[in-house]
């Protein structure tokens, strides 16, 4: 029996070698393209070995043909042609010409070894017991499979590469097959060799092996996103270009060289999102997104800080995975602006380096460099998705079983779901990229709405942190916390965390706002010197048209109803007190004594901020400096907002001079053991030098600091002025980050920015 995947029609007359060469359909790659292919980018290749290589397959494979009815030799010819895009050595070009001569022709091991050499041998008999073991077990254990792939890879990562440009050309090739084995094969594609690929870190081979197989398993489904993404394209052709000359344009003004290009998503990636976040597609970030390559990583902040200065942030989209890299090898800046045609734009911001890394993956390492190891040894020593490779086969020497091995594996491979455990150890399953917000909502909507923080893995963590296979999480909850936060609601990835946080905050909103009008009215009476009491508005409801005092609290605190006219409809000779005007330097004066927690007079109502406090506020944080456990602070109230928190040396209080209803006393009530993130701002005045501002980055994430935005003026040819948006536990966190800031030669100063 042939194998399917390779789609053989016509077995080989078992006549001596060599047969007759199957024509070559017109449009094949020739034997001089090929070689011209691999001198373009190795210009010491052995172009005898590749013609003898060439030769030697097409006269093995003889008069065999494909399903397609192509002559066979058009199958390897272009699996060798797919790795020449990936640059790589003459002993992989060689082997893909040869990878099915072994199995399917009268060629023979100590042949190949002869003609060829042992290195080249070695890898074209991994292949055919790849090959071998697929026929097996086809029916049988997929568990099985898979540990043998991996056992076979493990000799020679090019062997895993030469089977994935195999898999990748029989998959463009599928639609020749019979449809029973071609739905298998795409099944198996993407359970198995897309997100191997992906684990490789190579990104294009991986979302081609997704797209082709989402097209074989649900046509229908293919079909229609790739109507929609078509006319979606169509419709914002002009737009495209726009953004990429705007892009372009901007940057060099700003002595930038960028490659800058726009890319369109694949309709998987659109599919699974459109499955993952039941939502629709219609923006363009929804299927474009742009990349801006240059040529230093000093260039690429540089970059990121032209941007951020030219358009609006979207905020939350910002990731810096250059001085963070993922697992995989990936680096790249990530962020999102309201970009020209006020449309968001998505960007990847990254070298050329980065880049070939983020396409290539594994094999961006394997080519070989002149004199500095054989492309195996280069890899053992440059990437980490080969010591995951290799961790992975260490596992698989210790499962027993290759049931038990596919349970590990599948968890690290399958390709939407990632798997966690209670401390009790109960399994909850989530979608992939869920974070532990979904986790909670997935034990229970109680343990969602009152979580405050939690331990992955006995460590702490953001609630926002994304879940890897086999975390263990611990969620941490407070009493204190009757809502989650409303933001919650756009990080959460499922559907039933996110419907559980809408129900919660819909209500919390109408009790912060009552809460809100309740300070509000209570201030006023404190100032006007009147009593307050329930009962007393209970008799004026009728006035107000309201039916009850929630409803007057939350209208106060909406803005839709004035605290005067509640007094006056309570007592109808109160007469509004004329605020009384402050001179600037007695007034700011006053402020900050009202600004102390301990004033005894104010006591009643301090408001608690942070974490743990009572959510029946709407507290944020000033919008231009932020504020930290350890500042000294004040709250000022705006109706229909909530209460913005500053520092008291915040400059920005100046504006509220006038308004001392306004100010509220507030302290901060932080839980050590849940440690929470908060806002603030620095100033960095950097050297220009090469490499400085990503210094400045690798400074604040080595210290824990999270980067939330950063916006650059190039205040002179020597200094750029760096406005840094951060999120930090408390003032000691923050003033460790600008010390360790300080103690870099290329930061010339560093300063907090108090809004
Ligand atoms: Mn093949």
């Amino acid at each position: 029996m042939q194998a399917a995947t390779e789609q053989v029609a016509v077995a080989p007359a078992a006549a001596p070698a060599p047969a007759r060469p199957a024509k070559p359909r017109a449009g094949m790659m020739r034997q001089y393209d090929l070689v011209e292919k691999v001198r373009s980018y190795n210009p010491d290749t052995n172009e005898d070995l590749l013609n003898r290589a060439y030769v030697y397959a097409m006269k093995a494979h003889g008069a065999q043909t494909r399903a397609s009815g192509d002559p066979y030799f058009s199958h390897p010819l272009e699996v060798a042609a797919i790795l020449t895009d990936l640059k790589l050595d003459d002993a992989t070009i060689v082997a893909a010409l040869l990878h099915d001569t072994i199995e399917d022709t009268e060629a023979t091991r100590a042949e190949i070894d002869q003609v060829f050499g042992h290195e080249i041998g070695a890898l074209v008999e991994g292949l055919t017991k790849l090959k071998r073991l697929e026929l097996v077990s086809r029916e049988a254990k997929q568990a099985e499979n898979l540990r043998k792939l991996l056992l076979a890879i493990a000799d020679d990562v090019r062997v895993l590469l030469i089977k994935l440009a195999d898999r990748l050309h029989n998959m463009r090739t599928l639609e020749f097959v019979p449809p029973a084995s071609r739905r298998r094969i795409a099944e198996e594609t993407l359970d198995i060799y897309a997100p191997l690929a992906g684990r490789m870190g190579m990104q294009e081979m991986r979302e081609e092996l997704e797209d082709l197989s989402f097209r074989s398993i649900d046509p229908e489904a293919y079909a229609v996103v790739k109507q929609r993404l078509d006319a979606l394209a169509e419709r914002n052709r002009n737009l495209i270009g726009e953004i990429e000359s705007q892009l372009h344009k901007n940057l060099q003004k700003n002595g930038v060289v960028a490659h800058v290009y726009g890319r369109r998503k694949k309709p998987f990636s659109i599919w699974t999102k459109m499955e993952r976040k039941s939502v629709g597609f219609e923006q363009l970030s929804d299927i474009f997104g742009f990349r801006v390559v240059l040529d230093s990583v000093e260039a690429c902040y540089h970059a990121l800080g032209v941007v951020h200065t030219t358009w609006p942030v979207v905020p939350g989209r910002f990731k810096d995975y250059i001085s963070t890299p993922k697992q995989n090898d990936y680096r790249s800046i990530h962020t999102t602006v309201i970009g020209p045609g006020n449309q968001r734009v998505e960007l990847q911001i990254r070298t050329e380096e980065m880049d070939r890394i983020a396409e290539f993956g594994i094999a961006a390492h394997a080519f070989y460099k002149d004199g500095v190891g054989s492309p195996t040894e280069l890899l053992k020593r440059e990437s980490n998705a080969f010591a995951w490779l290799r961790h992975t086969i260490g596992m698989l020497s210790e499962s027993a079983n290759p049931e038990e091995f596919l349970e590990h594996t599948k968890l690290e491979l399958f390709h939407d779901q990632v798997f966690c455990f209670t401390p009790r150890g109960k399994l909850i399953a989530l979608p992939r990229h869920a974070n532990v917000i979904d986790f909670a909502y997935a034990v229970h909507t109680d343990v969602g709405n009152s979580a405050v923080g939690c331990k992955i893995n006995g460590k702490f963590a953001p609630l926002s942190s994304e879940l890897a296979n086999g975390d263990e999480v611990e969620v941490l909850t407070s009493e204190a916390q009757s809502a989650p936060p409303s933001a919650w609601e756009t990080l959460a990835v499922t559907g039933r965390a996110r419907a559980a946080i809408r129900r919660a905050t819909r209500t919390a909103v109408r009790d912060q706002y009552a809460g809100l009008g309740r300070r509000i009215i209570e201030r006023l009476f404190a100032r006007a010197k009147i009593d307050y009491a329930d009962d007393k508005l209970k008799g004026a409801l009728a006035r107000l048209a309201r039916t009850s005092i929630e409803e007057v609290m939350a209208s106060v605190g909406r803005g839709e109803l004035k605290a005067s006219d509640v007094a006056r409809a309570m007592y109808p000779d109160y007469k509004e007190e004329r605020v009384a005007r402050y001179g600037l330097k007695k007034g700011l004066a006053d402020k900050l004594k009202q600004a102390q927690p301990h004033h005894p007079s104010r006591s009643s109502a301090v408001i608690p901020v942070g974490g743990t406090g009572k959510a029946d506020l709407p507290i944020k944080f000033a919008p231009n400096g932020g504020a930290v456990p350890g500042d000294r602070i004040v709250g000022i109230i705006t109706p229909g907002e909530g209460i913005t928190i500053y520092p008291i040396q915040a400059p920005a209080l100046k504006d509220f001079e006038d308004e001392p209803e306004r100010w509220l006393d507030v302290r901060w009530d932080i839980d050590e053991t849940t440690p929470q993130r908060f806002p603030a701002r620095i100033r960095v005045d950097n050297v220009n030098e090469p490499g400085s501002l990503a210094q400045v980055a690798t400074v604040i994430a080595e210290h824990d600091g999270n980067i939330d935005n950063i916006s650059m003026y190039r205040r002179s040819p020597d200094f750029t002025e760096l406005t840094i948006d951060l999120e930090v536990y408390d003032l000691k966190h923050l003033s460790a980050i600008i010390a360790q800031l300080r103690a870099k030669a290329v930061v010339a100063r560093v300063e907090r920015v108090n809004g």
